[in-house]
């Protein structure tokens, strides 16, 4: 009779059992709807995994597929390609309209196929990037895009003018200490530029669309970077969101038929939109 009672009451224990913010500590999170693992917290706003991964750093170790060249890849990656340059074209944008241009030298972490670092170069802007997986350098479009994996433990002798955050904050397991370490990274007058997702958007908050993958750690709210800035002396120089229009149509529909559609329709269709609502952030930090 007392083991049952004691069994009865444990259940108890665990189905009331809190997640604690992964960001604030605090206990008032709760599980986005048709998810296990990732919360959002009431009192910080971030979103998170429970259970943090570190996921991305074990393409570090994997070798380059040997590619087989066929019709069907060639439209593949064609279609591919123009997405990524797209995606980078916005970049650019955002940072011409937000700055001077006037950087002699940009680092791009998680360049991927190189089109940030490639859009840069032809500004004469001395870019390089770093990515984990081979395969995308080996398929990539840039020389200047360089293996390896970035975190706190990143050194280099080089200081930039820009560093470029794109899509891969909430992939590390320490993203404050990365953008500590990207502090030391940059010039007095550099810029630290993120692209990442905005968990204030009810496509993040409601699970509107199929955006989360399991190697995503944590998505920062406004409030986030507000503390992270006034923990590592930065200032927020610019605070934008997005809906991405690109990215929306493939998290909708990644058949081939649509991602045709997407190809053709892209060249009048705006790629990004500003939306208080969308699900992508762009913003600036700087010392
Ligand atoms: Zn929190």
């Amino acid at each position: 009779m007392k083991c049952i009672e004691v069994l009865g009451y444990s259940n108890l224990d665990q189905k009331t059992e809190k997640v604690t913010c992964r960001f604030c500590l605090a206990e008032d999170t709760q599980l986005i709807k048709n998810q296990k693992d990732f919360f959002i917290c009431n009192n910080c706003y971030c979103v998170f995994n429970q259970n943090f991964q570190n996921e991305k750093k074990t393409l570090l170790r994997t070798s380059v597929i040997p590619h087989k060249k066929s019709h069907v890849d060639f439209f593949k990656k064609t279609i591919s390609m123009r997405f990524w340059d797209l995606v980078s074209l916005q970049y650019i944008k955002y940072l011409s309209a937000y700055t001077d241009m006037k950087f002699r030298t940009a680092l791009d972490v998680g360049a991927l196929y190189g089109h940030l670092v490639e859009r840069l170069n032809q500004l004469n802007i001395d870019a390089s990037g770093i990515e984990v997986d081979k395969n995308n350098i080996e398929n990539g479009i840039s020389k200047k895009v360089f293996h390896g994996f970035f975190d706190e433990n990143y050194k280099s002798e080089k200081k930039y003018d820009l560093i470029c955050l794109t899509q891969m904050i909430y992939y590390v397991e320490n993203p404050v200490d990365v953008l500590e370490n990207v502090t030391t990274l940059i010039n007095d007058t550099g810029l630290i530029f993120i692209s990442t997702q905005n968990p204030h958007s009810t496509i993040i908050k409601n699970h509107e669309l199929p955006v989360f993958e399991k190697s995503m750690n944590i998505l920062f709210s406004k409030k986030n970077f507000e503390d992270i800035a006034s923990k590592l002396n930065l200032k927020i120089q610019n605070y934008t969101t997005f809906r991405p229009n690109i990215y929306n149509n493939r998290l909708k529909d990644s058949s081939k038929r649509s991602e045709l559609m997407n190809y053709f329709k892209y060249h009048i269709k705006p790629v990004y939109e500003m939306d208080p609502n969308g699900h992508h952030l762009f913003l600036f930090l700087s010392k």
